[in-house]
C-alpha cells in the first residue's frame, strides 16, 4: 500500500489512536501500556502489515512484541506500547506469532527453529499472480515444511494493511482461516473475533492455495457481462456510425463526424441498455422452456445456461449503468454547440419562410417517449438498489422475487414502449433505411419482443399450470401422482428460475 509509509511517519498522530478499545488511550492520545495480563502476541517483520497489525492488536487488548532485524530503526514506527526487539527475543514468550514477511524471506527465519518449536505461526502472506502460478505449494504449506515442529495457520491475507488500520467497518469483514490443527484454528479465530472481524473456517491447510488466490481475483463475476456489454457497444456504435455519419458523408458529402463523441454514443447506449435488460430475462425464458419440454426440474441445465443464469445480476446492473449514462448524455444535448446552431438555423428559416412550426403528433410522441423513459429508468434504479447485498438481505424471498422478477419485467415493458414511441412510424419510412440498413431501434426490439411474447405465453393456463407443477417437483415420467395445491400463494412462493 503506497500510502502507508507516509502514514507511518505520523505514528504519533493518526496511527497511535486506538481502533477499538478506548481504555488503552493515554491522556495525550497515544496508545497506553497494555494491561500486564493481556495475552501476548508476536509479530515477525516490521513492515506496513506488521505496523497495522500491531496497532489493531493493541487496540483490541493484546500485548504485542515485534521481532525485527533492526529494532532500533523500526521501533519509532510502532505504537509506544508495542515492544520492538530482536527476532530471537520476540519469539521466546508468545504462543501465537504472526509471520509478516514475504515468502522469499521465510528461510531467514530458520535460525529461530528451536525457539519457535510447538508455537502457532500465522501466515498472512499473499503471493503475486506470477508467484501463485510458479509455486505448486501455497506459502503457508511452504512455511509449514520449513517449520515442521510448529502449527501453521493461514489467516488475514485477504485483509489489507489499510483495512486493519481503518477497522473492519471500512473493508471486507471476513477472514478465511485454514489449518491442520483445529485447536490452533480456534485460537486464531478468537483473535480474529476480538479484532472485530469474522473468521470463516476454510478447512485444512491444503485450502491455503485457494485462500491465497482470493486477493488475486479481479471482479470474477463481472468479466463475461462486461465483455458482453463492450461487445454490444462496439457493434451498435459501428452500426450507428455507418448510418448517422458515414451515410450522409458518402451520399450527400455532409461532414457529420462531430457526432462521434456525443450523439453516436448517446444513440448507442440505450441500445446496449435495452438489449442487456432483455438478456437478463431471456435465460429464465429458456430455462422454463427446457423444463416444460423435459417435464422435470431435476435435470441440469446446460453449462452455458447455468452460467448465464448466474450472471443475470451483473448484466442487469450494466444495463442500468448504460441507461443512466444515456439519461445524463440526453440532459447534456441542449448544451452542445451543434444543437444550438441547428436550433438557431431552424428559427431563422422559419422567420424567412414565415412558417409556424408545431407538429401536434411530434409533440405528443416526444412527451410520451420522455415520460416512458423516465419511468423505465426509475424502475431500473429500484432493481439496482435492491440488488445491493445489504438491501437484498433485508427482503424475504417473495419481496425479492417481486422486485427482481415482476418489477424487472415491468421495466422491460416500459423500455419497449419507450423504444416504440421513439421509433414511431420510422420503421415504415423508406428514407430511414440507409445503405439498406434498418433503423437501429428495430434491431434492438428483436430479443425483448421474444422475451415479452414468451412470458405472455407462459401466462396461458396450459403452460403456467404445467410449469407450476414442475417447479413443485412433478415429473412427466415420474410414477408419483401429483396434485397441485389450490392455494395460489403457495404456488407463487415456489422458487422460480
Ligand atoms: P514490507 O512492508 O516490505 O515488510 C516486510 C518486512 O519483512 C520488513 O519490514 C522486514 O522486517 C522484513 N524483511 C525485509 N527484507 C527481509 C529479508 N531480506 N530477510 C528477512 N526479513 C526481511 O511488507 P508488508 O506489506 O508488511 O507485507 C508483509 C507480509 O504481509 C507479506 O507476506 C504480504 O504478502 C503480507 N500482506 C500484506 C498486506 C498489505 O496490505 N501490506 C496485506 C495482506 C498480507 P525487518 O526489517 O524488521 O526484519
Amino acid at each position: 500500500m503506497s500510502h502507508l509509509p507516509v502514514v507511518a511517519t505520523k505514528m504519533s498522530g493518526e496511527m497511535d489512536k486506538p481502533l477499538i478499545s478506548r481504555r488503552l488511550v493515554d491522556s495525550d492520545g497515544s496508545l497506553a501500556e497494555t494491561p500486564s495480563k493481556a495475552p501476548k502476541v508476536g509479530i515477525l517483520g516490521s513492515g506496513d502489515f506488521a505496523r497495522s497489525l500491531a496497532t489493531r492488536l493493541i487496540g483490541s487488548g493484546f500485548s504485542v512484541v515485534v521481532g525485527s532485524r533492526n529494532p532500533k530503526r523500526t521501533a519509532g514506527l510502532f505504537p509506544s506500547s508495542a515492544q520492538v526487539t530482536l527476532r530471537e527475543e520476540a519469539v521466546s514468550s508468545p504462543e501465537v506469532i504472526f509471520v509478516a514477511v514475504f515468502r522469499e524471506h521465510y528461510s531467514s527465519l530458520c535460525d529461530l527453529s528451536d525457539q519457535l518449536a510447538g508455537k502457532i505461526l500465522v501466515d498472512v502472506s499473499n503471493p503475486t499472480e506470477q508467484e501463485h502460478l510458479q509455486h505448486r505449494e501455497s506459502n503457508a504449506e511452504y512455511l509449514a515444511s520449513l517449520f515442521p515442529t510448529c502449527t501453521v495457520v493461514k489467516a488475514f491475507n485477504v485483509i489489507s494493511a489499510w483495512t486493519l488500520q481503518a477497522g473492519p467497518r471500512d473493508g471486507n469483514r471476513q477472514v478465511p482461516i485454514c489449518s491442520d490443527q483445529p485447536e490452533a484454528k480456534r485460537t486464531v479465530s478468537e483473535m480474529v473475533h476480538a479484532m472485530g472481524f469474522m473468521p470463516v473456517d476454510m478447512g485444512s491447510l491444503a485450502s491455503a492455495r485457494e485462500v491465497e488466490a482470493m486477493p488475486l481475483r479481479l471482479l470474477p463475476g463481472w468479466k463475461v457481462p462486461t465483455l458482453l456489454a463492450l461487445g454490444l457497444f462496439v457493434c451498435f456504435y459501428a452500426y450507428n456510425f455507418i448510418r448517422d455519419v458515414l451515410h450522409p458523408y458518402v451520399q450527400h458529402g455532409k461532414n457529420k463526424f462531430y457526432k462521434l463523441p456525443v450523439s453516436v454514443v448517446n444513440t448507442t447506449l440505450p441500445c446496449v441498455a435495452y438489449v442487456l435488460l432483455s438478456l437478463v430475462y431471456l435465460p429464465g425464458v429458456l430455462a422454463a422452456t427446457l423444463q416444460l419440454r423435459r417435464g422435470t426440474k431435476y435435470r441440469r441445465f446446460p453449462d452455458w445456461l447455468d452460467h448465464w443464469l448466474q450472471h443475470r445480476k451483473q448484466i442487469g446492473l450494466l444495463s442500468f449503468y448504460c441507461a443512466a449514462l444515456h439519461a445524463v448524455y440526453s440532459f447534456c444535448l441542449p448544451l452542445l454547440r451543434s444543437s444550438r446552431y441547428e436550433l438557431v438555423n431552424l428559427a431563422v428559416d422559419q422567420v424567412a419562410n414565415k412558417s409556424h412550426l408545431w407538429v401536434e403528433e411530434e409533440v405528443w410522441r416526444m412527451e410520451i417517449y420522455v415520460s416512458l423513459g423516465v419511468l423505465a429508468l426509475g424502475t431500473l434504479s429500484l432493481l439496482a438498489v435492491t440488488s445491493l447485498p445489504s438491501i437484498a438481505n433485508s427482503l424475504n424471498w417473495r419481496e425479492f422475487s417481486f422486485v427482481q422478477s415482476t418489477l424487472g419485467f415491468v421495466a422491460l415493458v416500459l423500455t419497449t414502449l419507450h423504444t416504440l414511441t421513439y421509433g414511431w412510424t420510422r420503421a415504415f419510412e423508406e428514407n430511414r433505411y440507409k445503405f439498406y440498413l434498418p433503423p437501429t431501434f428495430t434491431l434492438t426490439l428483436l430479443v425483448p419482443c421474444v422475451v415479452i411474447l414468451a412470458k405472455a405465453l407462459f401466462l396461458l393456463p396450459c403452460f403456467s399450470r404445467r410449469l407450476a407443477k414442475i417447479r413443485r417437483g412433478w415429473e412427466k415420467d415420474g410414477a408419483i401422482k401429483f396434485v397441485l395445491p389450490t392455494d395460489h400463494i403457495l404456488v407463487e412462493k415456489t422458487s422460480h428460475v
